[in-house]
């Protein structure tokens, strides 16, 4: 791959992740700022997508870790949610704001769902490093998904 399709492909990737937070309703000052992204890059694919409405984006309480984890997130165009921020040595992803560590699954689970997670949450969907908040599932929805298959194809256990 050469480097005029290397930037190519990166542009390409770049306008689908501002515009899955445009869609999520954000103002372009914030994506710029989460994405470090220039202004104008933010306007273009706005007017490209008919200028979408704003939302109030939800859940304030939990604003700076909501910021660094959309700011270390890719929205990637198969629908996964890439991780680019700080993992672990082990290559689990965690979110640092001032001293205070998190993790990033249990963040990205809280921002989906709006709920703290039980037990321990993991990536549904099978994307290698996915943290979508609608792809987390912890121990009691793995259980529901579990049964709802169990009462459809019945027990896998002989
Ligand atoms: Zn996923």
């Amino acid at each position: 791959m050469n480097d005029d399709h290397a930037r190519a492909r990166m542009q390409v990737l770049v306008r689908a992740d501002i515009a899955a937070h445009i869609r999520l309703g954000r103002a372009d000052r914030d994506i710029q700022r989460l994405l470090r992204v220039p202004a104008r890059a933010v306007q273009s694919v706005r007017q490209q997508l008919g200028n979408a409405p704003l939302r109030r984006v939800r859940d304030r309480r939990h604003a700076g870790f909501a910021d660094v984890f959309w700011g270390s997130a890719r929205h990637m165009p198969d629908g996964h949610l890439l991780w680019v921020g700080t993992t672990y040595d082990s290559g689990t992803p965690v979110l640092q704001v001032g001293s205070q560590l998190r993790s990033v699954l249990r963040i990205g689970f809280l921002l989906g769902h709006g709920r703290e997670a039980q037990g321990a949450v993991t990536s549904g969907c099978g994307g290698e490093r996915c943290v979508e908040p609608e792809h987390l599932l912890d121990h009691p929805a793995r259980v529901y998904i579990a049964d709802s298959l169990t009462a459809l194809f019945g027990d896998p256990r002989p």
